[in-house]
C-alpha cells in the first residue's frame, strides 16, 4: 500500500477512537432530551480525558474535576481513588490520552481544519507551553486548597462551558434565569480558546490544559505512545520539524502521540510502543530509497 494511503488509514483509526471516546463518555443520551445531569452509580468513575461532569450526556466523571473536588475536601479526607486513577492513566497512557482519548482535543483538531491562514510554532509557543503548569498549580491545586473552590472548573474550563454550561442552560429553563457575570466570563473564555484553535493547532492542549500538564509528567515511563528506534535514527530532525506541537523530540512532554511523524521519518525509526504495531511502520523505507 502507498505511503499516503497508510498514513491516512492511521489517521482515520485515530479519528474513530476519538469519536468513540466522545460518545462513550457522553452515552447518557436521554440527558440531552431532559436537560439534567446524570447521577447514576458509574458517575463516580473517572474517564481519562477532559469531559465535564455537568454535561447532560456525561455518564462518568472528569479526572480534573474530581481532583479539584478532592482537594476542596482535602482537610476532611485524602482521596486515594483520584490520585490512584491519575497515576494509573499516566503510567499506562501518558499523553496518549490527549491524542486519542480526549473529546476536547478532538474538537480542537476539527476547528484547525477550517481553511484559513495558520500560526506556526516557534519560540513564542515553546515558552507558552510552560503556562499550563502554572494553571495546574494555581487553579487546580492552590485555589481549591486555599479557597475551597474548584478554580479551573469555575473560571476557565472551556470543555465544561461547552458541554456542561451551554448545553444545560439551553435545555433547562430554570438555569437560564440564573445566568450572571461568571457565566458570561466563561463563555468569553471558551469562545477565545475555540477561536484560537482555528489558527493555532491544539492551542488549549499546548498552553492551558492542566490535565495534559499532569500526563506530560509521565512521558518517560508511560507504557503506550510513540518511541524512536535509536539504531535507525539518523538525526535529521524531520520528525520535530513536521510536528505541529512544541516537541524537542518525539515522545517528550509535549508529544500527544498522534503518530503524524511516523509517516515523515525517512528511516522508519518511529513506531508505537504497542508490540502489536511494531514492525508494521516500514512504509517509509521506499520513500527513503527513492531519495
Ligand atoms: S525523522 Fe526519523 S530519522 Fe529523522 S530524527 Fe526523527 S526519528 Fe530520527
Ligand atoms: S512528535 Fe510525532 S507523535 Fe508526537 S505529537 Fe508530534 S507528530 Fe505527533
Amino acid at each position: 500500500m502507498k505511503l499516503v494511503g497508510k498514513v491516512k488509514i492511521r489517521e482515520h483509526k485515530r479519528r474513530l477512537i476519538q469519536v468513540i471516546c466522545g460518545l462513550l463518555y457522553n452515552c447518557n443520551f436521554i440527558g440531552f432530551a431532559k436537560g439534567n445531569i446524570f447521577q447514576g452509580k458509574v458517575k463516580g468513575v473517572c474517564v481519562p480525558g477532559l469531559n465535564c461532569y455537568s454535561c447532560p450526556g456525561a455518564a462518568f466523571a472528569c479526572p480534573l474535576g474530581s481532583l479539584q473536588s478532592a482537594l476542596v475536601s482535602a482537610k476532611y479526607r485524602f482521596n486515594y481513588y483520584i490520585v490512584g486513577i491519575l497515576l494509573l492513566f499516566g503510567v499506562i497512557f501518558g499523553r496518549v490520552v490527549c491524542g486519542f482519548l480526549c473529546p476536547f482535543g478532538f474538537i480542537q483538531e476539527l476547528l484547525y481544519k477550517i481553511p484559513t491562514k495558520k500560526v506556526k510554532k516557534g519560540t513564542w509557543s515553546q515558552v507558552l507551553s510552560y503556562f499550563k503548569y502554572i494553571i495546574l498549580i494555581i487553579f487546580v491545586i492552590v485555589i481549591p486548597l486555599v479557597m475551597a473552590v474548584p478554580g479551573f472548573c469555575k473560571y476557565i474550563c472551556p470543555a465544561g462551558t461547552l458541554e456542561g454550561g451551554i448545553f444545560l442552560v439551553a435545555l433547562n429553563e430554570q438555569l437560564r434565569s440564573l445566568i450572571g457575570t461568571l457565566f458570561s466570563w466563561k463563555v468569553g473564555v471558551m469562545l477565545a480558546i475555540m477561536l484560537s484553535a482555528v489558527f493555532v493547532f491544539r492551542s488549549f492542549c499546548r498552553f492551558l490544559c492542566p490535565l495534559g500538564a499532569i500526563y506530560s509528567l509521565f512521558h518517560k515511563v508511560s507504557i503506550c505512545g510513540v518511541e524512536v528506534n535509536e539504531n535507525k535514527c539518523i538525526g535529521c530532525n524531520i520528525c520535530v520539524r513536521e510536528c505541529k506541537l512544541d516537541v524537542a523530540e518525539v515522545g517528550d512532554r509535549e508529544c500527544v502521540h498522534c503518530g503524524d511523524c511516523i509517516g515523515h521519518c525517512p528511516t522508519c525509526a518511529i513506531s508505537y510502543k504497542n508490540p502489536a504495531d511494531r514492525g508494521r511502520n516500514d512504509y517509509g523505507k521506499e520513500e527513503f530509497k527513492k531519495n
